[in-house]
């Protein structure tokens, strides 16, 4: 294994757990108790550990964006949607047994979560997301793709200064348990390189192509791997209104919620979710805040 945990529980997750076990101990809360508590928790485990299950969750983004997939894969009929993942299956968001509790445990501690956005920089909306959320001095996490680098510099570089988290999402979008090993470590850390030239640092985070991962390439690439827990769904959705509703229907503090700067409708919602989610409490923070190792 490597050296870094590949998943990291959430922080809030902990809490629940703990919640939920004291309830559980008190015959207060019945069991399956946590098939429902920590469904933030069950689905990183499940992105990351059943990379040959057909519900895995992808990250994404379809090929008719020009986005080259180098495995010949069709990724539009591929493309699980959220099959055995527990976000479709109602659960409310914050009515939970141990959603009080955990309010009671944190006495005035503000609801975080972590907006992240994959298969930037993109010129116009990379753009348009950076505007906005510093209209809101909402901090974000850019997951890179080394070959949308070259000629958007200057968006990398107001990522740093504006105080954004900027993590590797390899150097093509393929998926990298496919490829080789050595060819992963190369594309990985040549978009390493590239981000650190512009902003003068090595990105610690690493977030796989469709939460394509396994044991093997944790061993060989030394980053933290981050995947998700809402899937808002965005490529698919195309639709601001769509997105939001997908989005608020599941979210929860201690979530990370994947996104692509992408679509214009991307960043419409995401600002949307900002504005919507900020009155009820929710301070938006980068990753590195809501993992633990
Ligand atoms: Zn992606």
């Amino acid at each position: 294994m490597g050296k870094k945990l590949r998943l990291m529980a959430v922080i809030a997750g902990m809490d629940l757990l703990l919640a939920a076990a004291l309830l559980w101990t008190l015959g207060i809360l019945k069991l399956p108790a946590f098939g429902g508590g920590n469904p933030v928790l069950e689905r990183f485990v499940s992105a990351a550990g059943a990379n040959d299950a057909p519900g895995r969750p992808k990250d994404g983004l379809s090929t008719d964006t020009g986005q080259p997939t180098d495995t010949g894969q069709p990724t539009d009929t591929g493309r699980p949607t959220d099959t055995g993942q527990p976000t479709d299956t109602g659960q409310p968001a914050n009515t939970g047994p141990g959603d009080g509790v955990v309010s009671e445990k944190r006495g005035n501690r503000v609801k975080c979560v972590a907006l992240t956005f994959d298969d930037g920089p993109n010129k116009e909306c990379t753009k348009d997301l950076l505007d906005g959320l510093k209209a809101r001095g909402v901090k974000a996490t850019f997951f890179l793709m080394g070959e949308s680098i070259p000629g958007n510099e200057d968006l990398v570089r107001r990522m740093k200064d504006e105080g954004h988290l900027i993590g590797n999402h390899s150097y093509r979008h393929i998926q990298l348990t496919k490829a080789g090993e050595n060819a992963v470590c190369d594309a990985v850390d040549q978009t390493s390189v590239m981000i650190e030239q512009i902003t003068g640092e090595r990105p610690q985070y690493l977030r796989p192509p469709y939460g394509d991962w396994n044991d093997n390439l944790e061993c060989k690439v030394d980053m933290t791997t981050v995947l998700w827990s809402v899937d808002s769904l965005d490529w698919k959705l195309q639709n601001r209104q769509k997105i939001v509703k997908r989005v608020l229907k599941d979210v929860k503090d201690g979530d990370i919620i994947l996104m692509h700067d992408i679509f214009p409708t991307s960043v419409e919602a995401a600002l949307e979710i900002i504005d919507t989610l900020t009155p009820q409490g929710y301070t938006f923070v980068t990753v590195d805040e809501v993992l633990i190792d």
